[in-house]
């Protein structure tokens, strides 16, 4: 990655983590779960509302406190998936799984992730993986109606 690329991914997770998107509890919200990765400290609670017509997914909001790389993620992961369905999000799980893992982005994943993408070299600072994929998790779980995971589990 050249010098500038790796600036813009730095300045992405920095402004999301300043200025976190959908950030605090919303009023009126159907699902939830709390993450927790004790290796870092982050701690968040993820809050869904679905939609009523479709499984879509209508207000994802999040609040907590953790690094700026799990901050980043969480802030990102409700501005990708808002209006997103589950089969969508189980693409882009698996994607964003495989990606932060270290096992490669196809085309199709590529694209699936969008700006997600700055956390494609994660993977080479191995005990950041679970700071980004804690977000993912957590909303994973509060999905299939799980109340809380750990990066531990
Ligand atoms: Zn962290």
């Amino acid at each position: 990655m050249t010098a500038d690329l790796h600036n813009l991914y730095q300045s992405v997770v920095l402004d999301h983590n300043k200025n976190p998107r959908n950030f605090g509890k919303p009023g009126d919200f159907s699902l939830t779960a709390e993450g927790f990765n004790p290796l870092c400290g982050d701690h968040y609670h993820v809050f869904v509302k679905k939609s009523s017509s479709d499984d879509s997914l209508e207000t994802i909001c999040f609040e907590g406190q953790g690094c700026a790389i799990s901050k980043a993620s969480a802030s990102l992961m409700t501005q990708i998936m808002k209006g997103k369905n589950l089969t969508e999000f189980n693409d882009i799980f698996i994607s964003f799984q495989k990606m932060v893992t270290g096992k490669g982005c196809d085309e199709r994943s590529k694209e699936l992730l969008g700006k997600l993408r700055v956390f494609e070299e994660v993977w080479k600072y191995p005990s950041r993986v679970k700071c980004a994929a804690l977000p993912w998790h957590t909303l994973k779980a509060a999905l299939s109606g799980t109340l809380s995971t750990t990066t531990e589990a």
